[in-house]
């Protein structure tokens, strides 16, 4: 877009002046001095300082408060021992999640590096890319639709499109432009300064910084407010609201066992408070949310490792449920390497191979240095100093395909009208050939109707219906084959004409020139990756700007569709009722969107989320931001992509490759598998850990208390968590990519997980354990009602006997974190050593264990004994007892599943 600019210098010279700048910006060395005398452009978070207030929300959370109160209780009730145990088990708690939490905020703030912001900047009287810290006041900054502005600046030349809603909060983009200078007015309204944080949607302009870092309209706001609470994400919610639930029956049998124990167990108040007390304890899972939150934190980190940087921790729960990509096609599906392979004049096709045409074929044909005129002038790719080709693919392809079609003489551009992606066009007005023209390139869908003549021979023949057709047959060849084709046309002014401003004026009455057609790779780690796609059930939709043929025939090549898919244009759509959209977004399982405009994707996913699906979706223009933003997932392009784009979307391909979407959505799934993993595993426990206390009670002072309380929180704190981290790196589990995706309301927490996890994990561990008490109990000639108490005979025995409870928790514990491993498969078909984690979580278990058992500090606390040779073994079966009835259970699932 161009506008007349009056020169505005009288009123910019003192600005520049004070700034030690100049319009040509820079040099690189004054940049230099100035970074290290302003500070990197960066906004300085304050963090260190946070810390204390975050290690206190670990104290403060509703979970921990029941704690508190429980530890209350038992210091009321003047159990001292206990009261303290459980403020130790609070801090050992707060404290271990407070590391986690550390933990995976590092894990996201390292994403920042794999998103480095640039910047164009005028360094040396040339235009650089520079790192968006290093901007220093006086650089001149030259902005672009899509761009991300970095810093404060006033704006010297040109004009743009402002969305300025991270400042102002108000989406309604604002026209900024050098010839606006306002006084009297607040920095923001200013119409000619453009901040740091706000998008350029629109326009180009060239502006010179005058704040960075803290000093920005940006940098105030963050020092005002405090850091930004993260969201609550769904999955959050749902933790949430489990383990308060989980709390609340934890509470409930915890005070129901008092009643039970003074009247059943004819026990001391006091003392049925100690136990109410430790089961409480016992069965609040306080350590799940900050195991989740490191779950997730690592997944989004080995996502960006391989080119998915996620940026939101819920973003990788809602991958895993994905169950429509809307994927683009260009750069996406295929390389973005475009190679011009045929020029097609009214003369006929000429195959382009790296050899230049030869000058006979030249001659005889003017049309094709013609050609080579529009490539080059209506172009905005370029050439840098080291000779490599910088720009849009499309129009590199046209730069090195001009080179071997003729030599084009030099160009003055007038006037440009950028590429549309509505209108798939891009015309420019150029001094060139001794005259003035339009050159006009794009879709020939859109040029062809501008079109009033073609080329021939030489001279301009009207462009009848018949020949039309002829050349649309042309173009419906070459798009079969996967071939991008694009039209070029031109019009000379005549001498004198004024130059079209405007759009309409420029493209009209043109005569063709003739065809480009060039080829665009499939990439070729593709195919698999919609075969992975298919088998999990997720369906493919291609949503392209390009020709219907072109589109199909790639999207065939990579195995989205087959022979005969529908293929849907943006014509068509655009008279499409919402609910004929629907109806095809039904019916059609191979579906293409081609010559679509961006708000097609938008439609498209508002009609996909609308039947319930959870969509991810492509892009990478500033037109495509709504779209990404209504998408589940918005996936940008980190390479092609625009920083509005980017800044719009969910994640962002750092490769822009359609096989990064499904490698993502696959580890996605699998983070989610792995979180249900700990969570199953963190639940088996309750059952054991609740029925020695109700064997006591029930058998109304027959039976010696299986399990002391401290034994109890000592396993509660002292074993569980490590081999929980360890399930949270679980690898995949095998079928992973071919089931079918969750749906959106599934929970993360399911009633067959609270069965397998309460009574069928839980029942086996309890049985087990008590068997280990009664085996030592029995052995030693007790019977039911014998004192057990300090001097008497059986005191020992009984000692023993609790700890064989304690080890038979932590045996039973052992086997249900390999049962947990997987939830269809076979563990051995995953790998019984596959996660070596795991196994140093179980080693430093059973040293625990060991520690607790045998080392008499311990024992005088816990009030443990040491078991003899005949009780270990006892106990060793344990752990393949509970992971190999789950393995049958499995078995028995499977072969369920199997027969139809
Ligand atoms: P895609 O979905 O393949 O990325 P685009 O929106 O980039 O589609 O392009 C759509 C159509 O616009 C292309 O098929 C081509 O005909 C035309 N086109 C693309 N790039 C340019 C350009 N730089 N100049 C003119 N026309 C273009
Ligand atoms: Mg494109």
């Amino acid at each position: 877009m161009s506008r007349p600019e009056p020169d505005p210098t009288e009123r910019l010279e003192p600005l520049l002046r004070d700034l030690g700048s100049s319009r040509t910006g820079l040099t690189s060395r004054e940049a230099a001095r100035r970074l290290v005398h302003y500070g990197p452009n960066e906004l300085r978070r304050r963090g260190g300082r946070h810390w204390p207030r975050a290690l206190g929300r670990q104290f403060t959370h509703p979970l921990a408060l029941l704690l508190w109160a429980a530890a209350a209780l038992a210091f009321v009730a003047g159990i001292v021992p206990i009261a303290v145990a459980v403020m130790v088990v609070i801090i050992l708690n707060a404290v271990f999640a407070f590391a986690q939490e550390v933990q995976a905020e590092k894990a996201v703030e390292a994403l920042a590096a794999f998103l480095p912001v640039q910047a164009k900047v005028l360094r040396d009287g040339r235009p650089q890319a520079v790192p968006a810290a290093e901007l220093v006041p006086g650089d001149v900054l030259m902005i672009e639709e899509g761009d991300r502005i970095s810093a404060d600046a006033r704006l010297i030349s040109g004009g743009i499109e402002v969305d300025l809603s991270t400042l102002t909060g108000e989406s309604m983009p604002v026209f900024r432009s050098a010839d606006l200078a306002d006084t009297g007015v607040s920095l923001l309204q200013a119409r000619d300064l453009a901040f740091s944080g706000t998008m350029c949607t629109e326009g180009q302009a060239r502006a010179v910084v005058f704040a960075t870092g803290m000093r920005t309209e940006l940098g105030r706001i963050a020092a005002l407010s405090e850091r930004v609470q993260p969201e609550e994400n769904p999955l959050d919610r749902q933790i949430r609201k489990v383990s308060r639930l989980i709390a609340l029956i934890a509470l409930i049998t915890g005070a129901a066992f008092v009643p039970i124990a003074t009247f059943g167990a004819h026990l001391p108040v006091s003392e049925a408070v100690v136990f109410a007390v430790g089961l409480l304890v016992g069965n609040v899972p306080e350590g799940l949310l900050p195991v989740i939150t490191l779950a997730l934190a690592l997944g989004v980190r080995d996502l960006a490792r391989r080119g998915a940087v996620v940026k939101r921790l819920s973003a990788v729960e809602t991958l895993g449920s994905t169950g429509v990509i809307c994927t683009d096609k260009t750069g996406t599906l295929t390389e973005n390497r475009m190679r011009v392979t045929h020029v097609w004049t009214a003369a006929g096709t000429y195959e382009l191979g790296d050899a230049p045409v030869s000058g006979d074929a030249r001659r005889a044909d003017p049309a094709l240095a013609g050609l080579a005129s529009v490539m080059t002038a209506c172009n905005n790719a370029r050439r840098d100093l080291a000779g490599t080709l910088t720009g849009d693919p499309t129009e590199v392809a046209m730069l090195g395909a001009a080179d071997r079609l003729g030599e084009p003489g030099a160009a003055g551009r007038l006037c440009l009208f950028h590429f549309d992606p509505a209108l798939k066009r891009m015309s420019t007005v150029d001094e060139r050939d001794g005259g003035t023209w339009v050159d006009t390139k794009g879709a020939p869908e859109t040029v062809l109707p501008q079109c009033a003549a073609i080329m021939e021979g030489g001279a301009a023949r009207p462009l009848t219906a018949e020949r039309r057709r002829d050349v649309e047959q042309v173009v419906d060849d070459h798009a079969r084959q996967g071939l991008r084709v694009l039209a070029l046309a031109v019009r000379r002014l005549d001498p004198g004409q004024p130059v079209p401003r405007r759009r309409e004026d420029a493209e009209r009455d043109l005569t063709l020139l003739g065809l480009v057609a060039m080829q665009d790779p499939p990439r070729p780690e593709v195919a698999e990756a919609v075969a992975h796609c298919h088998a999990a059930g997720i369906r493919i939709i291609v949503v392209t700007g390009d020709h219907a043929l072109t589109a199909a025939a790639v999207a065939r090549q990579v195995g989205i569709v087959g022979e005969r898919p529908a293929v849907v244009t943006g014509e068509q759509l655009d008279r499409m009722s919402e609910h004929d959209l629907d109806a095809l977004l039904r019916e059609h399982r191979q579906l293409i969107f081609a010559r679509s405009s961006p708000e097609a994707k938008l439609r498209i996913a508002d009609a996909l989320r609308a039947e319930g699906h959870v969509v991810a979706m492509t892009g990478d223009g500033v037109n495509d931001a709504p779209a990404l933003r209504r998408a589940d997932i918005g996936v940008a392009m980190g390479r092609s992509g625009t920083d509005v784009a980017r800044e719009a979307s969910t994640v962002v391909l750092t490769d822009d490759d359609f096989a990064t979407v499904v490698a993502a959505i696959r580890s996605g799934r699998q983070v989610y598998d792995n979180i249900r993993k700990f969570i199953c595993y963190i639940f088996a426990h309750t059952t054991p850990e609740i029925v020695p206390f109700l064997v006591f009670a029930l058998a109304g002072g027959a039976i010696p208390l299986p399990l002391t309380v401290l034994q109890l929180l000592a396993f509660d704190v002292g074993t569980e968590t490590l081999p929980a981290l360890a399930l949270g790196r679980e690898p995949a589990e095998p079928g992973l990519m071919r089931r079918p995706p969750r749906e959106r309301s599934e929970s993360v927490i399911r009633p067959a997980m609270l069965v397998r996890a309460w009574l069928f994990l839980g029942v086996i561990c309890a049985v087990l354990s008590m068997a280990g008490f009664f085996y030592v109990l029995l052995r030693a000639g007790w019977h039911p009602g014998d004192p057990t108490g300090p001097g008497s005979p059986l005191h020992h025995a009984y000692r023993q006997a609790t700890t064989m409870t304690f080890l038979g928790l932590i045996a039973g514990q052992v086997g249900t974190a390999f049962a947990a491993r997987t939830e269809h498969a076979s563990l051995r078909s995953v790998g019984v050593t596959s996660n070596p984690l795991l196994l140093w979580g179980i080693a430093f278990e059973l040293a625990l264990a060991a520690v607790l058992i045998y080392a008499p500090p311990f024992q005088a606390l816990l009030g443990t004994a040491a078991l003899t040779p005949d009780m270990l073994a006892f106990v060793v079966p344990f752990p393949f007892l509970v992971w190999g009835a789950d393995e049958i259970r499995r078995w028995l699932l499977r072969r369920r599943k199997a027969a139809p």
